[in-house]
């Protein structure tokens, strides 16, 4: 109301208020452009070394962080990956001859069955394949049969064997009519919870089969099914080949023979080769690997 009494005083008092924060406004933008040229001339200072960084720096470090080791396998889901072993088992051994011959003395399933094993071994060895044999003389592990081929399934198992073959002779009980006259082999294996997908034990049986009848020309009687020690302790897919009947005078003539042994060897370390095919066994640094299911 009293507009004009007040006035010079209002105004003196509106001017210094007024102007004091434009004051400190321009003040503020002064300075905010300073520190904007101080910023600009700072990065363009820098330009020119990070210019020549970045020339420098692929020359100086041209590979960052080089790793020496190859690059790790991928081990699938549910897998662990394992070296290749193959295990031999000579039937029998020591107290235990096995089959005995009926025509010539001395000649027992328990030599016959070292004999061709460690022939087994000589070739897979050639063929850079890793095998151990059960035994490798004149023994055995216990004087309890039970016992005695625990023992063997278990070398099998301690040593995580890719696959098990078990090698004997077999006899057909001479009171019978007509049992000299059985001749020929047997391959049997037990289909049992596997380390593979898809790889079971009656498909390594049929692969051996048919090799070694390829090798050393036998007549198959078959591969069957059946509760053997040996494969119904082993982990792994595995066999129990009756390679010819000792009680049958071709087939002893055979089983007596360097050549025969030897063809029936070839024949197991080819149905082998196929297995580990069939399995996927791979090479990596040097060594064989087979991928297998990951068990307790
Ligand atoms: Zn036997």
């Amino acid at each position: 109301m009293s507009f004009s009494p007040n006035r010079p005083g209002k105004k003196r008092y509106r001017y210094r208020i007024a102007n004091a924060p434009r004051f400190i406004a321009v003040i503020m933008l002064f300075l905010l452009v300073l520190t904007a040229i101080f910023v600009i001339a700072a990065k363009s200072e820098d330009e020119p070394s990070q210019k020549g960084a970045v020339v420098v720096t692929p020359i100086v470090y041209p590979t960052p962080d080089p790793d020496p080791t190859p690059p790790p396998i991928d081990i699938p889901e549910g897998k662990v990956m394992e070296p290749v072993l193959v295990v031999i088992d000579a039937g029998h051994g020591g107290e235990d001859g096995g089959t005995i011959s009926p025509y010539k003395e001395g000649f027992y399933e328990k030599d016959i069955t070292l004999s061709m094993a460690e022939k087994v071994a000589e070739y897979l060895k050639e063929k850079g394949i890793d095998v151990i044999l059960t035994r490798d003389g004149d023994y055995r592990f216990s004087a309890s049969n039970r016992e005695d081929l625990l023992t063997r399934a278990n070398i099998a198992n301690e040593n995580k064997a890719s696959l098990f073959v078990s090698i004997h002779v077999n006899a057909y009980d001479l009171k019978y009519a007509g049992a000299a006259a059985v001749n020929g082999m047997e391959v049997y294996y037990m289909e049992k919870d596997g380390v593979y997908t898809e790889f079971t034990d009656e498909r390594f049986a049929q692969l051996l089969n048919d090799e070694i009848v390829k090798a050393n020309g036998i007549k198959s009687n078959g591969v069957k099914q059946n509760n053997y020690s040996v494969l119904r302790n082993t982990q792994m897919p595995a066999v129990l080949i009756e390679t010819a009947y000792i009680t049958n005078k071709e087939d002893h003539a055979r089983l007596a023979s360097e050549e025969f042994r030897s063809n029936t060897a070839r024949g197991i370390v080819q149905g082998i080769e196929l297995a580990l095919k069939e399995i996927d066994a791979f090479e990596y640094n040097g060594d064989m690997y087979v991928f297998k299911e990951a068990k307790e």
